[in-house]
């Protein structure tokens, strides 16, 4: 009765915790009544007997351990490979939870044997999947979309493997074949997370790792049903639940429909993106100084290179002076710049950037044509107008910024290189863009010191 009951204060702490995330001056105490739930929900766990304490002392010192060293290790920059493990872990860790359970006892109803198949086959594919993510994001693995020999019919194979076997297991069978059914489940479900990820490319990683996300949640609350544990039901499905509305936000803000991020790289493949022709036209720093000391309205755009740079205090700084300048500034935020959702917001208010001068695409496109300096900050994907204009590009279709629509537009960057989908960017090549070549924050404060200097 106790327990039950501190499972309903922890789940009210959950529900509290996620409203408040839900604005950014609530967010970091909506982080800490969460966790506050999860620690009540745990400590009841732990005090209410029959535990096996020699293995929790153990998990907690050794996973206790890796976590705190990789939480304080970890470089910003490496914040989305390290959420995509901790998915990919929470999908390891129900399926082991199910396997074990089932190992303890593998006489049971069907229902429970749904449970466990499903806690399996969701969570090795959570892993192995989220590891792939993971790869991709540290460019261990090819960021494009990769196409095994004969992917789309191994795929199905796998699907139609692991279905039969979990129809074999779910059967009440004699334990051994429930045991060899479970084998080819984890297998074919941990192959199917490879092969599921691998040719999703282009623009749609974030989709996927929203969606990794939501089903290390799913998997967490069939883990939960299979050991009758309520707050872990409740746990996994929040998360589950919130992680399939951050995933159908992003597809609608990508104006992908889920099927055809999860199938469009198993079938026709994009032709290709064209070769970017046209003089690259660079600005030196005084020069971007006249332009920018003339404007009355600027907009920043940050993408991934703020990030990498550390700009964003030397950013704020910029944006400062142009205010002091007598400059109207905007900062135009894309719901996948960055390598994880919210990346930009999370280094802009890092920067004591005001939260009201944060727009989003379908508020200043319609305007962009007003803007007299659009000022992109380490950003390529997501201005890249190939999504608007080539129907072969692997980006054709993904609502960008349309900075080339500004009067003038300032492009951030070290290189030609392009971003992360690989795709040649014709904004570069635009008549009315200037590229101020260098590292971010290098070129931001030199801009500054212009300012400062004037
Ligand atoms: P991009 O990855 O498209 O481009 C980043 C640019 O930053 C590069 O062109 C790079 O050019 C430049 N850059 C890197 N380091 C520096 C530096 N020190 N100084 C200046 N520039 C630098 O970033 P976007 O934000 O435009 O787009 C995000 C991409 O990542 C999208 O394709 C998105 O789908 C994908 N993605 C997003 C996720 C999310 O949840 N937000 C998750 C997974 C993927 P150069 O090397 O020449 O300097």
């Amino acid at each position: 009765m106790a327990l039950e009951l501190a499972y309903v204060v922890a789940a009210v702490l959950f529900i509290l915790g996620i409203k408040m995330l839900g604005r950014a001056e609530t967010a970091r105490r909506g982080n800490v009544v969460s966790a506050g739930g999860m620690l009540v929900a745990v400590v009841a766990t732990l005090v209410s007997g029959g535990m096996a304490w020699t293995w929790i002392v153990v998990g907690l010192v050794v996973g206790g351990a890796v976590g705190t060293v990789a939480a304080r290790t970890v470089q910003m920059t490496a914040m989305p490979e390290l959420v995509a493990l901790l998915n990919g872990s929470g999908g390891l860790a129900s399926m082991l939870v199910a396997t074990a359970e089932w190992w303890g006892q593998p006489v049971g109803s069907p229902l429970r044997n749904v449970a466990i198949v499903l806690a399996i086959w969701v969570g090795s594919i959570a892993a192995s999947g989220s590891v792939m993510a993971w790869g991709k994001l540290a460019g261990r693995v090819p960021g494009r979309s990769v196409r095994l020999p004969a992917h789309a019919f191994v795929s199905v194979a796998l699907f139609v493997a692991s279905l039969a076997a979990a129809v074999v297991f779910v059967w009440p069978l004699p334990s051994g074949l429930m045991a060899l059914a479970l084998g080819v489940l984890v297998v074919t479900a941990l192959v199917l997370g490879v092969t599921q990820v691998l040719p999703i490319g282009g623009a749609d990683m974030p989709i996927v790792v929203s969606l990794l996300n939501a089903s290390s949640g799913l998997a967490a609350s069939m883990a939960g049903f299979v050991l009758d544990n309520s707050a872990l039901v409740v746990a996994g499905s929040l998360v589950g639940a919130s992680g399939f509305i951050l995933t159908d936000i992003m597809c609608r803000s990508m104006n992908r429909s889920l099927a055809n991020v999860l199938f469009g790289g198993l079938s026709a493949a994009p032709s290709g993106s064209a070769k970017v022709e046209g003089d690259v036209q660079p600005i030196g720093m005084e020069d971007a100084y006249y332009i920018l000391e003339a404007a009355a309205n600027v907009v920043v755009v940050p993408g991934y290179g703020m990030a990498v740079a550390q700009a964003q205090h030397a950013v704020r700084e910029l944006a400062e002076q142009l205010e002091a300048n007598g400059a109207e500034v905007r900062y135009a935020i894309h719901p996948v710049a960055g390598r994880m959702p919210g990346h930009m917001n999370v280094l802009l208010a890092e920067a004591n950037v005001a939260y009201e001068q944060l727009v989003e695409p379908d508020d200043v496109n319609p305007t962009m044509d007003t803007v007299d300096v659009a000022i992109v900050i380490g950003a390529n994907d997501v201005v890249n107008p190939a999504a608007r204009e080539d129907a072969g590009s692997p980006l054709y279709g993904m609502p960008i910024l349309n900075v080339d629509e500004a009067r003038t537009t300032f492009v951030l960057k070290r290189s030609m290189n392009p971003g992360f989908s690989g795709v040649q960017n014709p904004l570069f090549v635009k008549p009315n863009t200037r590229m101020l070549f260098g590292d971010a924050k290098e070129t931001v404060t030199a801009l500054v010191s212009e300012f400062k200097n004037a």
